[in-house]
């Protein structure tokens, strides 16, 4: 049975071509098209990524990578005592927090790395690994005055962990041979990933919007638990005031009087009400 065409069909090749010039620019425009559509998706890709990377891919890249960030914390301590004291109470301030995070399809038990820094150079910082680990360096806690100032800060790392932000950061590359990982179950390719993720999580720097998202997320938190949010901005205010902007926290995090602004908008909006700040009770000696 000889195939029918649809009508007009068959006239269509017996048009004269467009002339050149007009091939030319729908070609160009072809290619345009293209090549935003491809930017935009590639743009969007380590997001996709992130939640492609299966639950148990990530809790082994996590075994991987614990042990670096734990050799730090051991290596740069000589009061061993001291620090585990500190690092216990950082984890029950955590256990505090997540009886108020919403529910995972994994129960994820968020815990602490607390790395003492020497003195001389303390590193402000803290950060969210894959692992299910909050890192804070001794620089970070020392800046401290409250214990809600410092719930502000768990409560935004446990907001990167929410949104992911500790796996987008590993970048499209690393999450892809992640992704294929876990497909191909191929564990062995996850000792040179776990090399790579350490270096980059060192050195890499959220989104702005993340950094925004992870405080909106750390300011829910904070008046879940106390009903109230004080010290949700001292952290940030202090930091922009006092310290300027030549420190750890800042060269991963966002500008901190921006950041001021924002929380206190936000503060408004939902209408909480600010408080009275606890004593943060630690074994800590300040300078
Ligand atoms: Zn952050």
């Amino acid at each position: 049975m000889p195939l029918e065409l649809p009508p007009g069909t068959a006239s269509y090749s017996d048009r004269s071509p467009p002339p050149k010039n007009r091939q030319l620019l729908q070609m160009l425009g072809f290619f345009v098209g293209f090549a935003i559509a491809l930017f935009a998706s590639v743009q969007g890709l380590a997001d996709v990524l992130s939640g492609l990377v299966p639950y148990g891919v990530e809790q082994q890249l996590g075994a991987l990578i614990i042990p670096v960030y734990e050799q730090q914390a051991k290596a740069s301590s000589e009061e061993q005592g001291q620090s585990s004291l500190i690092q216990d109470k950082l984890n029950q301030l955590v256990d505090r927090l997540e009886t108020h995070l919403p529910d995972e399809p994994h129960h994820r038990d968020y815990r602490v790395i607390y790395i003492p820094t020497a003195e001389a150079q303390p590193v402000v910082n803290a950060m969210a690994i894959p692992g299910d680990r909050i890192i804070i360096y001794e620089g970070l806690l020392a800046q401290m005055e409250s214990e809600n100032e410092l719930m502000m800060v768990l409560g935004h790392e446990l907001g990167h962990f929410a949104h992911r932000d500790h796996l987008r950061r590993l970048g499209r590359g690393l999450l892809l041979q992640l992704v294929l990982a876990g497909v191909l179950g191929d564990v062995g390719s996850l000792q040179s990933i776990a090399l790579s993720s350490a270096t980059t999580l060192d050195n890499s720097r959220f989104s702005q919007d993340q950094e925004y998202q992870a405080d909106r997320f750390g300011l829910d938190l904070l008046q879940q638990t106390y009903g109230q949010v004080a010290g949700a901005t001292d952290f940030f205010a202090r930091m922009s005031q006092e310290l300027g902007s030549n420190i750890d926290f800042l060269t991963t995090h966002p500008g901190a009087d921006k950041r001021v602004r924002r929380i206190e908008t936000e503060i408004q909006d939902k209408g909480y009400q600010v408080g009275e700040r606890s004593p943060l009770l630690l074994p800590l000696s300040k300078p």
